[in-house]
């Protein structure tokens, strides 16, 4: 059987069995649902990096909202360390629920108050999450807070106006005050995007240096999979609504197994050099997925397509070591083990 290095995984923080939310299209009597996210099982580990990859209303923003407690699944189950999100439900119980699994958002020019000082979202952060810590304590926790995510001399950034700031400079305080909670897990949507490119790599880089300093998960959001790969360990990749392939990201972009992956690729300009793939299809938006039959949400798409992929919705096979991929027609690279000659050891333990 083919064998590939799979990174040791710490105990799982999150995961989700079948996780589903349908949006109601139109009045309460509709009948017509957006299916932003259908049936997905994915997990997360301490001390990893999963990226969720995929073009805008893919879904990926939606799963983060709902991990983070913000919608509510329409069916399916979160689990946070074998504990069904179900069951928290007191004010308490989510108040520290979201303090473990924290999100920071893709907006910083939105995210921060402009009448507030940096101070005050990490202060207020910090009296809501460490009831353990005295004012002055709050005080110098905020200050070694903002070194942590490499704002110095922090002093002088506590007493700033988000305006006086810089895009790069508003996203670290999102995530200092995410640190405030004294996270196991952040939801990072986007936190990227809206960054100059030249800002972009410091922000990965902290994100790096978070999960290596202080031991935190992240499942970062995002539609740039040459981010993904320079910060995540696996890549999930999605698809109107649905997981098209996940696996190791060295794996996945070494050997993309589901025709969308091979398209993303495609369309990324050199995410790794020297693979060079056929683009496989044209790059659009994914569709609004309003009420789908079954069959292969991209089989409009497909340069592969055959009949089955419109009567049959493919579902996630293990093609190679710890990767899978939702397609009829993708291949496996896993040898089946042949069958051992029986033992007169083995006749004896029957
Ligand atoms: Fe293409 Fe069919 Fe595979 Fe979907 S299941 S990606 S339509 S070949």
């Amino acid at each position: 059987m083919l064998e590939l290095p799979v990174r040791p995984q710490g105990a799982e923080l999150i995961r989700t069995v079948g996780l589903t939310r349908h949006f109601r299209l139109g009045g309460f009597l509709s009948r017509r649902f957006l299916h932003a996210v259908d049936d997905i099982d994915l997990s997360i580990h301490e001390d990893e990096i999963v990226a969720l990859v995929g073009e805008s209303g893919s879904g990926k923003s939606t799963i983060a909202r709902l991990i983070a407690m913000v919608y509510k699944p329409t069916a399916g189950e979160i689990y946070h360390r074998g504990r069904p999100l179900a069951t928290v439900r007191s004010r308490r119980e989510v108040l520290e629920y979201r303090g473990h699994v924290p999100m920071v958002f893709q907006d910083p020019y939105g995210s921060l108050s402009p009448v507030y000082r940096v101070s005050h979202g990490i202060m207020r952060a910090l009296k809501l999450h460490r009831a353990d810590l005295s004012r002055r304590g709050r005080e110098e926790e905020a200050q070694r807070l903002l070194e942590a995510v490499g704002l110095v001399p922090a002093v002088d950034f506590l007493g700033k106006y988000p305006y006086q700031l810089s895009g790069g400079q508003r996203q670290r305080i999102g995530f200092a005050q995410a640190l405030a909670c004294r996270p196991e897990l952040i939801l990072a949507d986007e936190p990227v995007s809206m960054l100059d490119v030249s800002v972009r790599i410091g922000v990965l880089n902290l994100m790096a240096s978070l999960r290596r300093r202080e031991r935190i998960s992240f499942l970062y959001i995002t539609h740039d999979i040459a981010s993904a790969r320079y910060v995540a360990d696996r890549l999930v990749v999605m698809y109107a609504g649905q997981v098209a392939e996940s696996g190791p990201v060295e794996d996945v972009l070494a050997h993309p197994k589901h025709p969308y992956t091979q398209l993303l690729l495609s369309a990324v300009p050199d995410p790794r050099a020297p693979v060079s793939l056929p683009a496989t299809g044209e790059v659009q938006e994914p569709p609004r997925v309003i009420d789908p039959g079954e069959g292969c949400r991209f089989r409009a798409r497909c340069p592969y397509a055959i009949d089955e992929c419109s009567r049959v919705t493919p579902r996630l096979r293990l093609l190679r070591p710890a990767h899978d991929a939702a397609c009829h027609v993708a291949t496996s690279d896993l040898v089946a083990p042949a069958p051992t000659e029986r033992t007169d050891k083995d006749a004896s333990l029957r």
